[in-house]
């Protein structure tokens, strides 16, 4: 062989040789790159794991505040309405003390011999009654303003039951009850008092609240218990709020058939129910009574 042959042979092989040489580093390269991406991929994997645990780990606490907060709103609002419950029921008291606040308690005092109205006692409001409810229509007759309703429901429900009535006295003052003609002129001892106050039926009339009643065929207050006009009262008149002061045979005045006295329905009601009269009832027991007294 020629020298130049030669070297190109050998030439030849040391490209060769350095070539697979090259090839072989290469591939080792590749190797370490994968497994040094695969290890990256395990770290990943597991700071991912790790990741996704501490996110339901978080989900968890998340859950147990939300029922918490579930449970401490319910119990607000059950608070809430437990209050609002407390404040109707407040409101409701308030509302009783102030309608017995509002409410004159002479309207339901017992009045005797040793107690009677002061003379110089004057309902709060007072209001003309209808001529057509009056036996004589040209007298004026007055009633307490919050009682004549009551008292003009009582006439009407007779008069649609073809009962008549009609009233001949109502309101009367002290002083139209004393006859004296200036209120001024006279000065009223306390000797005097007693005088007045043996007209035990007078002090209901002097707080409008009361009336005589009679019927519209003439009969006065003689015989006024005979009549159908009375039967009616007796099983009526409580009904609208009315009681007979002064019956037949009491121990504490003359017997007034026509004389009946508002008291306000549910008195009036359960004085019927029981039987029993009103001056026969403990004055402690009726004043329980005063919240009632304007009631429809
Ligand atoms: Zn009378």
């Amino acid at each position: 062989m020629r020298q130049e042959n030669k070297t190109l042979m050998i030439l030849a092989t040391a490209i060769l040789l350095s070539g697979i040489g090259y090839s072989a580093y290469q591939n080792s390269l590749l190797t370490d790159e994968i497994v040094s991406i695969k290890k990256e991929f395990a770290d990943k994997k597991i700071e991912l794991e790790s990741l996704i645990s501490d996110l339901q780990k978080d989900l968890e606490t998340t859950k147990i505040e939300r029922d918490g907060w579930e449970e401490r709103y319910n119990t607000e609002v059950s608070k809430i309405a437990f209050l609002a419950a407390q404040v109707e029921s407040i409101k409701g008291t308030v509302g009783i003390l102030e309608k017995i606040k509002q409410t004159d308690t002479e309207l339901l005092k017992k009045y005797s011999k040793v107690y009677f109205l002061n003379e110089n006692y004057v309902p709060s409001g007072l209001v003309a009654i209808d001529a057509q409810y009056i036996f004589n229509p040209k007298k004026k007759l007055q009633m307490h303003s919050g009682v004549s309703e009551h008292l003009k429901n009582l006439l009407d429900a007779s008069r649609t039951e073809g009962i008549n009535l009609s009233i001949i006295s109502a309101f009367r003052s002290f002083y139209e009850q004393a006859g004296v003609k200036s209120a001024y002129s006279v000065t009223y001892g306390a000797g005097s008092s007693n005088q007045f106050s043996a007209d035990q039926g007078y002090s209901e009339h002097q707080l409008g609240t009361t009336v005589d009643f009679t019927s519209i065929n003439g009969e006065q207050f003689a015989g006024f218990d005979k009549l159908p006009a009375y039967e009616w009262l007796k099983n009526n008149a409580y009904k609208y709020g009315f009681i007979l002061s002064y019956p037949k045979g009491n121990s504490y005045y003359i017997y007034e058939p026509w004389h009946w006295r508002f008291v306000g329905k549910q008195l009036a009601s359960d004085l019927y129910a029981q039987g029993k009269n009103f001056y026969d009832m403990d004055q402690r027991e009726i004043d329980t009574y005063i919240q009632y007294f304007f009631d429809k």
